[in-house]
């Protein structure tokens, strides 16, 4: 991501919007570039407040916006696509939890100038730790190459623009070392072919867990739009209404037999879950209220493709059984 915005065009002092609701590598990669960011308020479905990004993107010398597609949840991209060309806003796309998914038809990761695509290992492609871009802007993936540490054997990369797209670029784009190896493509290689089998696996585990929490009273988990085709590799849900203390002791008892929730409403940052107010390295960060109320009585579970149907419907016996004895 940080290539990305490099190589986008991100200069020290610019701002980045960026969607409040997100992990902790994403302002992580805007703080790294230099530049400032300005975070937009989230709705209830989980995905970015279009009226508060419009509000933003009118303000003056704000250029650039990096959606975070987080936990899969995409929003309608045909707005944010109006939005950016009525206010001249550039779009990088975060598709960590996105790839493989679709807007409309669309893929994610097609909408933006650029996408960055992770393979950590708990996304859709595992190679342990990298990732990798994806434009159709020659002149950007010339600079992400050379950034990326290709020295002058840019020639030798496969899927290089033209050779003559490098002529202004070779020495006035630095070495960032930030390459992927050859041995984690060669691992990356055949789990894209499986790909799309893969998604449906995800969501064929998601949506029985989607039905079966619903159906517990205080669970609710967002309703996605019909032109999102999404890869349900986690699921969240929302225990509207309760406290703080009644969630840790949902937490609590569920954890107690096993199942493993995260919660967005922690105060501290815990694991891989941050909110917003621990990215502390920028200074002060306004207050968002809206994506405060939603992010505390966010649940959060990944679905890895080892759960059987088994193993969910065991998942959902357990915090039914929870629900039940805890939330009023
Ligand atoms: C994992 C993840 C990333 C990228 O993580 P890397 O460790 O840099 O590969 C970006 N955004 C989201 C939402 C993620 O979950």
């Amino acid at each position: 991501m940080y290539l990305a915005l490099k190589s986008a065009g991100v200069k020290s002092g610019d701002t980045v919007l960026c969607n409040a609701y997100t992990l902790a590598p994403v302002p992580g990669a805007i703080e790294n570039s230099g530049a400032a960011i300005e975070l937009v308020d989230i709705v209830d479905d989980y995905t970015i407040d279009l009226n508060d990004l419009e509000i933003k993107a009118a303000a003056p010398d704000v250029k650039w916006f990096l959606l975070s597609h987080m936990r899969g949840h995409i929003t309608n991209m045909d707005r944010i696509m109006e939005l950016c060309n009525n206010h001249d806003l550039i779009l990088i796309e975060d598709c960590a939890h996105t790839m493989g998914a679709l807007w409309d038809k669309k893929k994610s990761g097609s909408f933006g100038k650029v996408a960055c695509f992770s393979t950590q290992t708990y996304k859709h492609m595992n190679s342990g730790e990298g990732g990798l871009l994806v434009t159709d802007d020659p002149d950007l993936i010339a600079r992400a190459i050379i950034y990326s540490g290709s020295y002058m054997l840019y020639e030798r990369h496969t899927s290089r623009p033209d050779m003559a797209v490098f002529e202004n670029l070779r020495t006035m784009v630095p070495n960032y070392s930030c390459r992927m190896d050859n041995l984690r493509a060669a691992l990356l290689r055949p789990q894209l072919r499986v790909l799309d089998h893969q998604c449906e696996r995800w969501n064929k585990r998601y949506r029985f867990l989607e039905q079966e929490l619903n159906k517990i009273d205080g669970i609710t988990c967002p309703q996605r739009d019909a032109r999102e085709d999404y890869v349900g590799s986690s699921i969240q849900f929302s225990l509207t209404g309760q406290n703080d203390k009644t969630i840790q002791a949902f937490l609590v008892q569920c954890l107690e037999q096993g199942v493993e929730l995260k919660w967005f409403g922690n105060k501290e940052p815990v694991g891989f879950t941050s909110a917003y107010a621990s990215w502390k390295y920028f200074g002060k960060l306004p207050l968002l209220a809206q994506t405060d109320r939603i992010l505390a009585v966010m649940c959060d579970m990944r679905i890895p493709l080892t759960f059987t149907l088994e193993d969910c419907s065991l998942i959902i016996e357990i915090i039914k059984a929870v629900a039940k004895n805890i939330l009023k």
